[in-house]
């Protein structure tokens, strides 16, 4: 066993933490206020190697592991502190491996390259207004029409609907077939004649868009396609445990960043005569913290390490263990995130409360986390208790 990161891996960590406190740091108000990340962060992201890292140097990216791109989303959601980048950077890297391991030749030459450039959005689409837990009742549908499919229905709550449809690009789309009893998972360009999108207004998360895509009879091309028609629930599935490590790790660098703020600020906030620090009540919690962020940092590392070992090797073997070992870490990264800043808002007091101090731009980031995007806690629940119990014991 070997816990000791690889020389390549601490300079490229070092690279990423000094793009996130230079540059990230130095934006995230603006990403806040202005409801996008800037064109020169992108650019700086794309040069770094960051976008869509784990796809093949063939097809624009830099052919990351797992680990790599663990160690790179941890930096980022320390760097900016609302999400954004993270989600951003997140989105590309899990949804980019998945389309380079199951999409046609055609539309990997075409899509991957402007995506891993920065300068078109590649998404997920999946929920739908009438719920995003219960996918298998999903109602979007796809039907064959020649040359490819016409596509019905509307996708709600989808992170870069305005990205792509402004940049470019689109979202990898689940719909049930109307030809077979199976699902199509199919890359769907935003600006396709037939759709018309919708923009949300959130409460945290601002830099990247949330909103909706409805489908009247949208053409999609064959070559747009992932894998075989009718197995799209399997491969969304696989790019969700691949996306989920990279969300967790995401929310361990927020915790970190969160953590380190509020052990500066204890040590010097006076309080009857000593800094706060000093007092059990506050050091305990900080130290209980602290144990836990590092149990979610391993937890989530040894998830990357398994990707790597099996999921990005197209190894089935230990499927089990991958999906307990991600949902495990995706039910436990966003609540400790969540739970160190509002500790960490806590100890600064009233100022904790102002956007001076910038930890309610993490708390509202991390949130989004929780109320789940990539999946809610409860469906992580059902999922390692599906694979800890069995089938016969899932509620449904
Ligand atoms: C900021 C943000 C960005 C998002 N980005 C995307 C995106 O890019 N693409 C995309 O497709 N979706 C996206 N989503 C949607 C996200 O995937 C869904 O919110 C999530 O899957 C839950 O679906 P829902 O919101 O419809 O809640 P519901 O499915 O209605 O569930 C509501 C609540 O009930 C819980 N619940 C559901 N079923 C059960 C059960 N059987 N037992 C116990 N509890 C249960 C859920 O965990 C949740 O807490 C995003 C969401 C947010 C907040």
């Amino acid at each position: 066993m070997e816990f000791e990161l690889s020389d390549e891996e601490r300079a490229f960590q070092q690279a990423v933490r000094k793009f996130g406190d230079k540059t990230l740091r130095a934006n995230e108000r603006r990403i806040d206020a202005e409801g996008r990340i800037p064109r020169e962060v992108l650019d700086e992201m794309a040069a770094l190697g960051l976008l869509a890292m784990p796809v093949p140097t063939e097809y624009g990216g830099m052919g990351g592991s797992a680990v790599l791109t663990e160690l790179a989303a941890e930096e980022i959601g320390r760097g900016d502190f609302s999400m954004a980048t993270a989600v951003f950077f997140l989105l590309e890297a899990g949804w980019g491996w998945s389309l380079a391991k199951h999409g046609t030749e055609e539309a990997k030459r075409e899509i991957l390259p402007p995506v891993c450039q920065g300068k078109t959005f590649l998404g997920i689409a999946t929920t739908e207004p009438t719920g995003g837990s219960d996918l298998a009742r999903m109602r979007t549908k796809s039907k064959r029409d020649g040359t490819g499919f016409s596509v019905r229905g509307e996708k709600a709550f989808l992170s870069g609907v305005e990205e792509a449809r402004t940049m470019g690009g689109g979202h990898l789309t689940l719909t049930k077939s109307s030809d077979s009893d199976g699902f199509n998972f199919l890359y769907v360009p935003t600006s396709a004649p037939g759709n018309s999108t919708q923009k949300f207004t959130n409460m945290g998360r601002m830099g990247i868009s949330t909103g909706a895509i409805t489908y009247a009879d949208t053409h999609v091309d064959r070559k747009y396609l992932l894998g075989e028609e009718g197995h799209g629930f399997e491969y969304a599935l696989e790019g969700f445990t691949v996306a989920r490590t990279f969300v967790s790790a995401a929310c361990v660098g927020a915790a970190e960043r969160a953590l380190e703020v509020g052990l500066a600020y204890i040590k010097e906030r006076p309080a009857f005569g000593q800094p706060l620090a000093k007092f059990e009540g506050i050091q305990f919690e900080a130290v209980d913290l602290y144990a836990q962020i590092e149990a979610v940092k391993w937890q989530c590392r040894r998830a990357a390490w398994l990707l790597d070992r099996y999921t990005l090797r197209g190894d089935d073997s230990h499927r089990s263990e991958v999906i307990k070992a991600v949902a495990s870490v995706k039910l436990t990264a966003p609540p400790i995130a969540f739970e160190t800043v509002k500790r960490v808002m806590m100890w600064f007091g009233a100022a904790g409360y102002t956007k001076d101090v910038g930890l309610e731009l993490g708390l509202r980031g991390v949130m989004s986390y929780l109320v789940g995007a990539e999946g809610g806690l409860n469906i992580m629940r059902i999922i390692i208790g599906r694979e800890l119990l069995g089938k016969e014991f899932a509620p449904y």
